[in-house]
């Protein structure tokens, strides 16, 4: 996918800080893409308007005590993320990829309600990523007294510089920071439109407690499994969709959806551990759309466990019409692994043997 020339950014400085001794203080780069974090009330009007983050050090004096050198980026529009869509994402990945040896780690700052969608995505995107990206935002602006942004925002920051006793980066993947939590970005899932900790990964550890300290999982903690340099992959396929279960699915409302001209991947949400009606024309519906060259991949609408087609008959009556198990992927990682697939010019059956396997730590094995 090409980089949109519409999505243009402006680039500053906010801090620099003194090199002495020769020690190297981490250089960090601030992507602001939008989202609540990044508004301001207006005095006047009351309204909330976007940030202009040459002025956030005037708002977050802190950021001074922190002894980095932090950049930012800030997209010349920034995006409710309820309006992300894959061109952002080709141009977070850009930024990230054409600055790669200048920053030690990203902190980007991103709306919540699709914080979990470009996790999920620059992880399949940021291949050998080596470095932190944390994906961070909050529920009040950055501009308002009680706000949970600035303290995200800081502590995103010290994540993104911290390094292990052995000296290397701490991170090395694509992770969210929310108040008390650091989640695996492709494990997590936005579950609360009003809690601080509005972020959960149901189905795999927490990378880091925050407390008064940052506590690390060090033994959960994503690490490439080659020592390749960063290979940035901008293909992305949009042909997909979900199809979410509920008792009383219309057959020709089925068909019809699964039937769509260049729809290549259908994400079927389906009951407690992969369950779905035994119809025969439920079954021959899927198998018939199989038989057409879709890949449909099975998961759960629950928020915690996996599909095990092998549980129930009404999980194997998927398997039989090659619906694929999606194990304990989330429905975000699951819809954004189809797009990043597709989009990477493999052929169905390489999707279907990609789909059942991690590729960056977003499922079981
Ligand atoms: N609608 C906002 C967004 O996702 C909500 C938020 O930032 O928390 O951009």
């Amino acid at each position: 996918m090409e980089r949109s020339s519409d999505l243009t950014g402006t680039i500053g400085t906010l801090t620099r800080v003194e090199e002495s001794n020769g020690i190297t203080k981490p250089r960090i780069l601030i992507i602001y893409t939008g989202g609540t974090i990044g508004m301001t009330e207006n005095p006047v009007t009351g309204r909330l308007e976007p940030y202009n983050f040459a002025n956030l050090i005037e708002n977050v004096p802190k950021l001074r005590r922190l002894d980095f050198n932090i950049d930012y980026y800030q997209f010349d529009v920034p995006v409710d993320s309820s309006a992300i869509n894959p061109n952002h994402w080709v141009t977070m990945a850009h930024i990230i990829e054409d600055t790669y040896d200048q920053y030690d780690g990203y902190v980007v700052l991103h709306g919540t309600d699709t914080m979990a969608y470009t996790a999920s995505m620059m992880s399949f995107m940021l291949e050998n990523l080596r470095k932190p990206v944390v994906i961070t935002g909050s529920q009040l602006p950055i501009g308002e007294v009680r706000t949970d942004g600035e303290e995200n925002l800081i502590t995103s920051l010290q994540i993104a510089a911290e390094r292990t006793p052995e000296g290397e980066p701490m991170i090395q993947e694509v992770c969210i920071l929310f108040e008390n939590y650091l989640w695996r970005g492709n494990r997590s899932t936005k579950y609360s439109a009003d809690n601080f900790n509005a972020f959960k990964s149901n189905n795999f550890p927490r990378l880091a407690k925050i407390g008064l300290g940052i506590s690390f999982r060090r033994d959960v903690l994503w690490r490439p499994r080659e020592d390749k340099p960063l290979t940035v992959h901008y293909g992305i396929d949009p042909h997909v969709i979900y199809l979410s279960l509920f008792p009383g699915l219309n057959e020709s409302i089925m068909r019809y959806m699964l039937e769509a001209p260049d729809l290549r991947g259908v994400v079927l949400k389906t009951f407690g551990a992969g369950n779905a009606p035994t119809d025969d024309w439920f079954i021959s519906t899927l198998k018939e759309a199989v038989d057409r060259g879709l890949v449909i991949v099975n998961v759960t609408q629950c928020h915690n466990g996996m599909v095990d087609p092998y549980r129930y008959e009404t999980g194997e009556g998927l398997s039989r019409a090659g619906v694929i198990p999606g194990k304990d992927l989330t429905s975000e990682a699951a819809i954004t692994k189809l797009m990043f697939l597709f989009g990477q010019g493999y052929d169905r059956e390489e999707v279907k043997r990609l789909m059942e396997i991690p590729l960056v730590g977003e499922m079981h094995a």
